[in-house]
């Protein structure tokens, strides 16, 4: 009666889901969003938790269960559960989230990363998320310069919040028990927000870890993606004479393309673990450009570094090196 394709794994062992609640450290004025409440083993606790939950639940038949188990029945001795219980039924990657103060959730995983950057992007921000995910989704999330499951992922997540471990969770909780591991994670966003263009930010992050484990010099010297950035350079060149001139161009300034959706398998699929040796792109020849990046690199010394061991600062201060020479990743 499960359905796969949807994730649906329900919470069966009570312990965890006690121990979930007592982790998230909610607050009994909170609003609480949760995603994904199947027959609502989580949304019972929650509600005796917190002010009210909103749930957004994609199949139709689990909200009907919900809304079967929750009506009129009054839980504690506060409000009747029904009235601080609202069930959205959609797909929460499609619909506008409401305001809420912490979100705590046993999510579908296939929708783990554009869901974790959803929430980052919602206003006014929440206080914190926590949530199930795959056990290797939530490694990648945490890992640190150095560890090995250190990716795109974990920059770009740390980038807006703070990531911790919070609960092994064995995959023998569930109903199916999924094929996988699991474990719950806290994601605090950083307040304020950083300042930094997201996409401008992902799409330096994202050449730097095409392959994580060669050097950032041997990167920027592919033919490739060389290419890419003087395209951009000379079109923001243009836009910006163009500008001064007063005239009006239509200018497709991106061409890195979209940022698009962040998988795990993207982050460093082709690295090989192989070194500088590694030259498939081609290395491109000696011209202005190239000697203008490698310039960049020498400057801030990162020409010899390897994006594994590359913190937030170090990407930080590489992209404005790059911004005052004028190059652009978005
Ligand atoms: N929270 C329940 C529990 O812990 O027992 C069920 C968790 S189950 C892993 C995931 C739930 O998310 C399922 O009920 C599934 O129908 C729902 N779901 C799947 N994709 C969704 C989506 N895109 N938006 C909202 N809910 C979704």
């Amino acid at each position: 009666q499960f359905h796969k394709s949807k994730g649906q794994h329900i919470l069966k062992n009570p312990l965890l889901v006690d121990s979930i609640i007592q982790k998230a450290g909610i607050n009994s004025t909170d609003v609480i969003l949760e995603i994904g409440p199947g027959t609502g083993n989580l949304t019972k606790k929650l509600l005796e938790a917190g002010k009210s939950v909103v749930a957004v639940e994609l199949d139709p038949r689990m909200v009907l269960e919900l809304q079967r188990r929750f009506q009129g029945t009054p839980h504690s001795n506060r409000l009747k559960a029904s009235f601080r219980l609202s069930v959205i039924q959609g797909d929460v990657l499609k619909c506008d989230l409401p305001y809420f103060d912490i979100c705590v959730a046993n999510i579908p995983y296939q929708i783990s990363s554009p869901l974790t950057f959803k929430l980052l992007n919602h206003r006014p921000l929440f206080r914190c998320a926590v949530i199930m995910f795959q056990r290797e989704f939530a490694m990648r999330l945490v890992a640190q310069p150095g560890d090995t499951l250190y990716c795109r992922l974990s920059v770009n997540t740390q980038l807006l919040a703070r990531v911790s471990h919070l609960l092994k969770v064995g995959r023998n909780n569930f109903r199916p028990p999924p094929k996988v591991d699991s474990s719950v994670v806290r994601i605090e966003p950083r307040k304020p927000a950083p300042t930094v263009n997201f996409k401008e930010w992902d799409g330096l992050v994202r050449i730097c870890f095409t392959r994580k484990n060669k050097t950032i010099g041997a990167i920027f010297k592919q033919k490739r993606i060389l290419s890419i950035l003087e395209k951009n350079y000379k079109t923001l060149q243009a836009l910006q004479i163009s500008q001064e001139n007063g005239q009006e161009m239509a200018t497709d300034a991106s061409v890195l393309g979209d940022s698009g959706e962040m998988t795990m398998e993207t982050d460093d699929e082709n690295d090989d673990g192989d070194d500088d040796m590694d030259m498939d792109d081609g290395e491109a020849k000696g011209s202005d450009f190239k000697e203008k990046i490698m310039g960049v690199l020498k400057q801030g010394k990162y020409e010899d570094k390897r994006s594994s061991k590359l913190a937030q600062a170090d990407f930080m201060h590489l992209l404005s090196l790059f911004n005052q020479a004028g190059i652009h990743f978005s």
